[in-house]
């Protein structure tokens, strides 16, 4: 049975951080603010595998209080994901993600972001899909204040 979940986050640009999507480091003046590598576009995809899990969120399981996660690389909480599907004998099927950012440009580092994704959640890269639009100006993205994004998951799980 195919399950499907979504995933949405936001964080907030800060100066002195590296900016990490995707697991990919991009040169740009900021960073984004958060406890771990604030990596934006793992975390969305990571709850969007727990939501077709009909599980909690990605602060269940790493909550932003407990040092051990401080600084932590975003790729580990991909991996608990893709180990709780796997706990259910489950299978993912593919990840699709939507990052909304007005700048930096993201295009030239799509490739290698879906490579460190699919390679956190043992995937094909063809299984995970990344695209980015800008918020037109708009808002608080489109001041540049921060990234969002929002994913998509489906899971096959057993009846
Ligand atoms: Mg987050």
């Amino acid at each position: 049975m195919v399950h499907v979940g979504t995933g949405y986050d936001v964080h907030a640009f800060a100066e002195g951080r590296k900016l990490i999507l995707g697991g990919v480091e991009i040169p740009y003046s900021r960073g984004l603010d958060g406890h771990s590598d604030a990596d934006v576009l793992m975390h969305a995809i990571c709850d969007a595998i727990l939501g077709a899990l009909g599980e909690v969120d990605i602060g269940h399981f790493f909550p932003n209080t407990d040092p051990r996660w401080k600084g932590a690389p975003s790729k580990v909480f991909l991996e608990e994901a893709s180990r709780q599907a796997l706990q259910r004998n489950g299978r993912i099927i593919n990840v699709d993600a939507t990052l909304i950012v007005q700048e930096p440009k993201i295009y030239p580092h799509i490739p290698q972001m879906k490579a460190h994704i699919a390679d956190a959640l043992g995937l094909t890269v063809s299984r995970v899909g990344i695209k980015a639009t800008t918020n037109e100006l708009m808002g608080f993205i489109g001041r540049c204040e921060g990234i969002a994004a929002m994913a998509v998951a489906s899971v096959d799980l057993p009846d």
